[in-house]
């Protein structure tokens, strides 16, 4: 009997290792197991193009919706795995008998944070992260309605344009100084609340959302400052966390999600983790991460998938995402949280440049604006972990690609 292998998650990460399975030649059982109705999809489209009505549901999908019978997957759709049992190799669902494995792919991602803010409950209080949550808050996009966004981190600030670009008069609140703050710093945030502004967003920030109050449904949002904002719904984008709840008191590490090897591979044999979940060492920085990016959870799933047929590939691609807001084009490569200097090659106020975080000289992560080409050309700077004179990284008449003095080989070069 071939083995049989089982995924929980039938997301990006899951059906691109589903898919990869079947591309590398894997003929025993593959089984996909998803809590949501609908195939694998993208959710990047359900904050932009989607969510504005501009492409359809399909366009999302990660392999056309028969695709997996064609390639004998057994898809288990609507159903959730609430149990995992590494010794019995038994994975227990919420729709009937457990189903056995010989190995285990865990791509369960992330789910929005829920803060405790009275009112939460209300009618017309969405958060975003399913297609059904997308087309529920897209019923209620209608020119010159009034929207409240908690939280100006990613979700917050792609729905905010989006808002605005159906005409939607938008209130933002953010406890941090400025949009994407955490993750980008002050420097870049300030541009980016400059670009809503000019868009017309009335964005707060330094306040909290305490509160939301109304009758059948929100009518307004209070802050801690004592603003009352009048809305005809909200949306909240206040963070997420790893999905490991049918892991607990199985035995698998779920130390910030789920902490794996540069093979996917957790400490328990024949478990592995990608995309969101997976807490995974990364061999060029030397360390653990868990990064919440649409390239992430693609490449990763194919090389667990990988990684489950013995191939001994290392995951070590450099991290990479976009985000669309409005005309602005933000690229994001490489890994970072804290920085000792930031180097900006371009002009803030030109809304065209690219900052680097370096920490001992060495450059963790590039953020651009309107920069694609560039950020692939810093992919090579950033895998090399060359020491890097600040000036020549500032010079706009240097090529990146000069910059990194090892030899890079593959795509990233
Ligand atoms: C609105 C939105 C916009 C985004 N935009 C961008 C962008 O512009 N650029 C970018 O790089 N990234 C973006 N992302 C992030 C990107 O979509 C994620 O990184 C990617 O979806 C991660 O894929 P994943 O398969 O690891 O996890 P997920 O997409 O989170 O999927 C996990 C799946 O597992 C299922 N599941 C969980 N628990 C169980 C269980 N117990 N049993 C069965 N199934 C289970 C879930 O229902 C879900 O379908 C965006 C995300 C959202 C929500």
């Amino acid at each position: 009997m071939p083995p049989g292998f089982v995924i929980i998650g039938a997301s990006l990460a899951g059906g691109v290792a589903a898919a990869t399975l079947r591309q590398d030649g894997f003929d025993g059982d593959v089984v996909l197991i998803g809590a949501e109705a609908q195939p694998p999809y993208e959710r990047p489209p359900l904050s932009k193009q989607y969510l504005r009505g501009e492409a359809p549901f399909e366009k999302a999908l990660v392999r056309p919706a028969g695709f997996y019978e064609q390639n004998r997957i057994e898809t288990r759709f609507n159903t959730r795995a609430t149990r995992v049992d590494p010794i019995r190799r038994t994975v227990a669902l919420d729709t009937g008998s457990p189903v056995h494995y010989d190995k285990l792919l865990i791509a369960s991602g992330v789910r929005n944070r829920r803060p405790p803010i009275p009112g939460l409950d209300l009618p017309g209080v969405f958060d975003l992260r399913s297609v059904s949550d997308a087309d529920a808050l897209r019923s209620r996009i209608v020119s010159g309605r009034k929207a409240a966004v908690v939280g100006m981190g990613f979700i917050g600030c792609e729905v905010a344009a989006s808002l605005r670009q159906k005409g939607v008069e938008v209130v933002s609140v953010d406890p941090s100084p400025t949009p994407l703050f955490r993750v980008l710093g002050a420097d870049v945030g300030r541009v980016m609340a400059a670009v809503h502004q000019d868009h017309g967003v009335q964005a707060v920030f330094g306040d909290v959302v305490t509160r939301f109050e109304g009758g059948a449904g929100v009518e307004r949002v209070i802050t801690r400052s004592g603003r009352r904002f009048d809305c005809d719904f909200a949306v909240v984008g206040v963070g997420v966390e790893p999905v490991i709840d049918f892991v607990a008191g199985s035995g698998i590490d779920t130390a910030h999600g789920v902490p794996v090897d540069e093979y996917c591979r957790t400490a328990f044999e024949d478990v592995y983790a990608a995309g969101d979940v997976a807490n995974h060492y990364h061999p060029i920085f030397r360390k653990r991460m868990r990064v919440e990016h649409w390239q992430n959870a693609m490449q990763q799933g194919a090389a667990a998938a990988r990684s489950m047929l013995g191939k001994r590939q290392p995951y070590d691609a450099i991290h990479w995402f976009w985000s669309d807001q409005y005309d602005v084009n933000l690229q994001y490569a490489g890994f970072h949280h804290e920085w000792d200097q930031m180097v900006v090659r371009g002009r803030l106020d030109d809304r065209r440049f690219l900052a680097f975080y370096l920490n001992q000289g060495r450059v963790d992560a590039v953020v651009g604006l309107n920069r694609g080409k560039d950020i692939r050309r810093a992919m090579a700077l950033i895998k090399s972990r060359d020491v890097v004179d600040p000036r020549q990284l500032a010079d706009e008449d240097i090529d990146l690609r000069s910059l990194a003095q090892t030899q890079i080989t593959g795509d990233q070069k």
